[in-house]
């Protein structure tokens, strides 16, 4: 025990002297527990090199990177739910699935085994699960521990953490570097547009984040609002059972069937070892992707045209295509949604769902009083109308004293922000699978602090000091739920290192192999007088 905790604090003792007292306290407790059959609880280490905000995919990813490529660094995941999985533990409605195939969104470092490519959320949370216990990194999680407020000192090169533990007591830890995988939204709440009559209509409403474990649909007629990814998986796998299923949009979306199996991916894993078959499988999946996203956005009109032509041959004639499967947007403006196998198509196809285009002019006691003045008559009415933009899990973030909105910020690499020092955030891509960008940024990280490390570096922060590098609000997506929180998210710059491409390629160059010296993150060491006023 004693040999694994100076293993873990050879470097954060360097850098924290105070960390020395509190380790000697822990190893000297240690002794005494042995010695004395008294039972004794271990005090939980308050200081590490870094501190990760969240166990999702994301967060798990990190670790897994700072164990291979930082293997002296101390580190901790502060979970603030109290289970592994993020978005894929808490999404529990009907046929949850990703819309990626699972060999990007899996990790690089772990192959996705699975058939399907197109998993369902079950499978996904077991595949983290059992990375986080295969590395061990299911041990380093603290779980009902969220993090309030985060507050650096330059003068002690230091985060302090407010957190709230379990049974809601406070606690403060601290730690040299913090990155954080809160991922993007609300886990309180989903986004409810204020709807008139809600109040007034019998049945029951339901919001896809808050799915009732026990809700019974069976034989009933289902209204899903929404034209997003969550309404499109939710109407077919909702059919069967119910009496009839309407998707009632305000305007379409692109909607592309792919097969849920990868045939070639599949071919791979059967006749070449697992690590090289996900090799192969993922990078065949990232250049098929990075082609199509391209083309699509050099030619708009004719992706369009392709598009709605799929959807027209697996619709069949008798849908008005025109009306209910035409955006008026290009491809991906938004993301595109997709459907495994037709899975949507065949169930109105089948007659067991249909889309209605229209606008809600108030719910009555028996369903929906649309616009057109048609009537949607239902008994449970899913508001599939997305989530609600929230960054750090609503942490507030202060930097020697001055409150920092990232929305002020420029983000440096797609996963830092300006004049914020040791500190970064894992944000995927939206025209691909976040866990590429993720990974990349995990490595980059990885770079930073043994950088760090060699050059005798306390911290760093990107500074921008070129006056023709022009802020732009635009969010990468113009989803909802990105316009809505356009002021709140840091801006990009309109060249490099502040320019996000969305281009994995791109990316990869730049975080696996470009110069971490690049003139932009600037190293600061720690500063000794200010650290000797700030401990007394
Ligand atoms: C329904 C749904 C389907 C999706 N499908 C896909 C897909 O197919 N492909 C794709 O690429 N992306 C998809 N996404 C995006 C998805 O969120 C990412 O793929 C990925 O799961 C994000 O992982 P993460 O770990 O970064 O964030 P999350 O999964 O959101 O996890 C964040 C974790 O941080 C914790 N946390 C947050 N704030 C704090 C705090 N202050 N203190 C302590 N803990 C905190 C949360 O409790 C949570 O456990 C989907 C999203 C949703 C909602």
């Amino acid at each position: 025990m004693r040999q694994r905790i100076s293993e873990r604090t050879v470097m954060r003792d360097r850098q924290n002297p105070a960390a020395v007292v509190a380790n000697a306290a822990v190893a000297n407790a240690d002794t005494t527990a042995r010695s004395n059959v008294t039972a004794f609880k271990r005090p939980e280490q308050t200081d590490f090199d870094v501190v990760i905000v969240g166990a999702g995919l994301s967060g798990i990813g990190v670790a897994y990177h700072l164990q291979r490529d930082c293997p002296n660094k101390s580190f901790v995941i502060l979970e603030a739910r109290d289970a592994t999985g993020g978005t894929w533990d808490l999404f529990r409605y009907p046929g949850i699935r990703s819309d990626s195939d699972m060999h990007t969104l899996g990790y690089r470092f772990r192959p996705w085994r699975g058939e399907k490519a197109i998993a369902d959320g079950p499978s996904i949370l077991s595949y983290l699960n059992e990375t986080a216990r295969e590395y061990g990194i299911d041990r380093k999680i603290r779980f009902n521990h969220k993090v309030k407020r985060a507050s650096w000192s330059s003068a002690q090169a230091r985060w302090t953490l407010e957190v709230s533990g379990p049974d809601g007591q406070a606690h403060t830890i601290t730690c040299n570097f913090l990155q954080m995988c809160s991922g993007y939204y609300d886990y309180d709440s989903g986004y409810m547009p204020g709807w008139s009559g809600m109040q007034r209509f019998a049945g029951q409403i339901v919001h896809p984040q808050k799915w009732p474990e026990d809700l019974d649909y069976s034989g009933k007629r289902v209204v899903v609002i929404g034209s997003g990814a969550t309404a499109v998986t939710l109407v077919p796998a909702m059919a069967d059972k119910a009496a009839h299923v309407t998707m009632l949009q305000r305007s379409p979306t692109y909607i592309v069937s792919r097969p849920a199996k990868d045939p070639i991916a599949n071919w791979l894993h059967a006749k070449l070892p697992a690590g090289l078959a996900h090799a192969l499988a993922r990078w065949k999946n990232i250049l098929l992707q990075m082609y199509f996203y391209n083309a699509a956005r050099k030619k708009p009109e004719a992706a369009k045209q392709r598009l709605i032509g799929l959807a027209r041959a697996e619709l069949g004639s008798g849908i008005d295509v025109e009306k209910h499967f035409t955006p008026r947007y290009n491809p991906w403006d938004q993301r595109l949604c997709l459907v495994p196998d037709g899975d949507l198509f065949k169930a109105i196809r089948a007659g067991k769902a249909t889309v209605v285009t229209d606008e809600i002019e108030t719910f009555t006691e028996s369903g929906l009083k649309l616009r057109s003045g048609e009537e949607l008559s239902a008994d449970i009415i899913v508001t599939a109308t997305g989530l609600v933009m929230r960054l750090m899990g609503g942490m507030e973030l202060v930097v020697d004293g001055k409150p920092v909105n990232p929305g002020d910020t420029l983000s440096y690499k797609g996963m830092m922000f300006s004049d914020v020092p040791n500190f970064a955030s894992t944000f995927g891509y939206t025209n691909a699978s976040w866990t590429l960008k993720a990974d990349l940024s995990a490595e980059y990280l990885c770079r930073i602090l043994n950088a760090m490390d060699r050059g005798g570096y306390a911290y760093c922060a990107p500074r921008n000091t070129d006056p023709s590098v022009i802020p732009d609000a635009t969010p990468p997506l113009a989803s909802g739920y990105m316009q809505r929180a356009k002021d709140v998210l840091p801006k990009q710059g309109s060249r490099r290192p502040w320019k996000l491409y969305q281009n994995y390629a791109k990316d990869m160059v730049a975080l696996r192999f470009g110069k971490i010296d690049d003139g932009v993150l600037v190293f600061s060491r720690c500063d000794e007088q200010g650290l000797r006023r700030a401990r007394g």
